[in-house]
């Protein structure tokens, strides 16, 4: 019998209109629709899903960054807030923990995450500031899983990995249980 491997993947690079602004990204997640038909045939199946959402923040919302890094946002020693000045911390702190609750209820292969997002952001992330410039670090979220062992690529290092590898990525990248 086919085992299959499941990997959770943000809902916004899945096509879901989760975005702060309500948008689709249409571009990658086309991409990624294509990718999904192709991962199925090997036995890979996709969860998208949008930790923000799942926090109980609105579709849209305002765009929030990170104060301090996630580490201490989660030890409860500094906040995320919106670009209005409200404090959503403990919705971003919800939000990663259904995310790891969903990871291990479908025990996922591993995780694909939005690269730069509060939540989802890999190695980059907005400075806090509201200016528009990255500064190197984890989102909320993708702290989290990180810190319990799940296996994260930001989309940015899945595609590179797609583009030179093919469907040969799934089993290396996310080896099935
Ligand atoms: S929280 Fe993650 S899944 Fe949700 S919109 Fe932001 S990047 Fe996409």
């Amino acid at each position: 019998m086919l085992h299959c491997g499941k990997i959770l993947i943000s809902g916004c690079l899945a096509g879901l209109s989760c975005s702060y602004d309500g948008q689709i990204k249409s571009e990658k997640s086309t991409v990624f629709r294509e990718i999904f038909g192709k991962a199925e045939k090997l036995g890979y199946s996709f969860i998208p899903f949008c930790p923000e959402q799942a926090g109980g923040l609105a579709t849209p919302r305002k765009p929030a960054e990170l104060q301090t890094n996630a580490e201490n946002i989660l030890e409860n020693r500094g906040k995320i807030v919106s670009i209005s000045k409200t404090d959503v911390t403990e919705n971003f702190i919800k939000g990663a923990k259904e995310t790891k609750k969903v990871c291990e209820l479908f025990s996922v292969s591993g995780v694909i995450l939005k690269e730069k997002s509060p939540s989802c952001g890999k190695r980059k992330v907005y400075s806090g500031k509201f200016d528009g410039n990255l500064i190197d670090g984890m989102g909320l979220t993708c702290f989290l899983l990180s810190k319990c062992g799940f296996q994260i690529f930001s989309d940015e290092e899945f595609l590179t990995y797609w583009d030179n590898e093919g469907e040969e990525v799934f089993q290396k990248l996310f080896p099935k249980p």
